[in-house]
């Protein structure tokens, strides 16, 4: 569904990534990890095309990723993406949240919209605050309304970043559900993520970054038991 193809991007003489080669099949779960600086953030909102990359290229569902706007929308609307911070519009209900971009995006009926958010709502364990402001939400809770919003135009794939680290601890657990649920039905998933206990059981692959670069991938098993590199070892010493 996405592959990078020796993709660098520089921020003016910086080389933040470098040589990024990375075939994610449908369905497949992946999780990213790295130091702080290592290029997580950029590489996925390269992405979607939040930031743009300089060579190399980026196909999702075999679309090249190029400044034409046409080709960006389409991939847009395929691409669903998380933050640390949830990004609600503050003076929305939940329920306005969901139905925004169904409405205006994918021209939807308000009603059919409105059915289709609060299945999700639903999904993420949320209906009944549907008609609330996302202040009067906990972290968690705005977290899995932010997913929800995300499910609700029908993406091929998800991208995470950090979802759960501006969270509390015992909202954590509720976020990782939702995402572990959303994992076994199926969804295709990159998420750049320090939580290795999900790593461990959902992801398919673990991706390694340091440098700006791919240090290292594997399978969980061999990836946290059986680190090949200095840099692997050292970073999941400091962390495990
Ligand atoms: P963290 O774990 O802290 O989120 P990360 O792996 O996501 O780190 P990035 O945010 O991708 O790291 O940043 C990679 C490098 O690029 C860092 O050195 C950062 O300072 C630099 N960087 C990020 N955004 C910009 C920007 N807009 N302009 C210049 N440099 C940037
Ligand atoms: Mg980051």
């Amino acid at each position: 569904v996405i592959s990078l193809v020796d993709m660098n991007k520089w921020y003016g003489d910086f080389h933040v990534l470098k040589n990024i080669n990375l075939n994610v099949q449908r369905g497949e779960r992946i999780v990213i990890c790295g130091p702080s600086g290592s290029g997580k953030s950029t590489m996925i909102r390269c992405i979607n095309q939040l930031e743009e990359h300089q060579t190399g290229s980026i196909l999702v569902n075999g679309q090249e990723l190029t400044s034409n706007t046409k080709a960006l929308e389409r991939v847009r609307k395929d691409v669903g993406m998380c933050f640390q911070h949830f990004n609600l519009f503050p003076h929305m209900t939940i329920l306005e949240n969901l139905i925004l971009a169904p409405i205006w995006v994918r021209k939807m009926p308000r009603k059919a919209a409105i059915e289709l958010a609060m299945n999700y709502l639903e999904r993420v364990n949320i209906a009944e605050q549907s008609e609330k402001y996302p202040g009067q939400l906990s972290g968690g809770q705005q977290q899995r309304v932010a997913i929800a919003r995300s499910l609700c135009m029908a993406p091929k794939v998800m991208l995470f970043d950090e979802p759960t680290s501006a969270l509390d601890p015992e909202m954590i657990k509720e976020v990782l559900d939702v995402m572990e649920e959303l994992a076994n039905d199926g969804m295709t998933m990159l998420c750049v993520t320090h939580e290795m206990g999900f790593a461990k059981s959902v992801a398919d692959r673990v991706i390694f970054m340091d440098g700006g670069e791919i240090v290292e991938e594997n399978e969980p098993d061999a990836f946290f038991n059986n680190p090949q590199m200095d840099r692997t070892q050292l970073f999941l010493s400091q962390i495990l």
